[in-house]
């Protein structure tokens, strides 16, 4: 099979990260997408970071019965900081079967030089990047790189945060599991 994987805090998962998903699942040639839950990084604040495991569960919860996308915390037994081109060989190790690509949106392209052993990531994965403006970086030059528009939603968890924080409603901005799930917790209240 095929996997999209899509990085993230997910701090909380929204109905952005979602629709993604489900179109790079759906719209492209990849079996699955999995979106892989970044644990907290020891040495960043972790103020406004909910626990791993919180975390995990909301998009799972997001999820919903949708079996064409799936949860992952294969970071979070990985050393930290966790970097994408060594996850990406622990998830080749454990899924010998499977092809591994990486969603991303376009603004990442700008950056992706920074990343470690980018050159390497390239060569060896696609990259499945969703249009965030409509300036194409010159990394889409690259042969592993296909460039999709998928419909895209103007939302942030920094956004969902804020609303929690000031106890502002966040129905539909998030799943309505996810909704039910904060409305009955504290998190994000502070
Ligand atoms: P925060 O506001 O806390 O920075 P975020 O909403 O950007 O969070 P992340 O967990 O950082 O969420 O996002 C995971 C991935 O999804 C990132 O690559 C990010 O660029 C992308 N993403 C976030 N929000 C959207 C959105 N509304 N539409 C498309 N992609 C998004």
């Amino acid at each position: 099979m095929k996997i999209g994987l899509f990085f993230g805090s997910f701090n909380p998962v929204h109905i952005g990260h979602l629709i993604i998903a489900n179109f790079m699942a759906t719209h492209t040639d990849l079996d699955r997408v999995w979106l892989v839950v970044s644990p907290q990084n020891p040495l960043k604040p972790k103020k406004s970071l909910a626990r791993d495991y919180d975390r995990l569960h909301l998009v799972r919860l997001g999820i919903g019965d949708n079996s064409l996308i799936e949860a992952s915390n294969i970071e979070f037994s990985l050393p930290k900081p966790s970097y994408t081109v060594d996850t990406l060989a622990h998830l080749k190790e454990k899924y010998p079967d499977h092809e591994f690509a990486l969603i991303m949106g376009s603004d990442n392209l700008d950056t992706l030089h920074l990343w470690k052993h980018y050159e390497f990531l390239l060569a060896n994965n696609d990259l499945y990047v969703y249009k965030r403006s409509p300036e194409i970086p010159t990394l889409a030059q690259n042969p592993r790189v296909r460039i999709f528009e998928a419909p895209l939603l103007d939302i942030s968890a920094t956004y969902v945060r804020e609303c929690l924080r000031t106890g502002k409603s966040v129905r539909y901005l998030v799943p309505d599991a996810v909704f039910e799930y904060l409305e009955g917790s504290n998190l994000y209240r502070d």
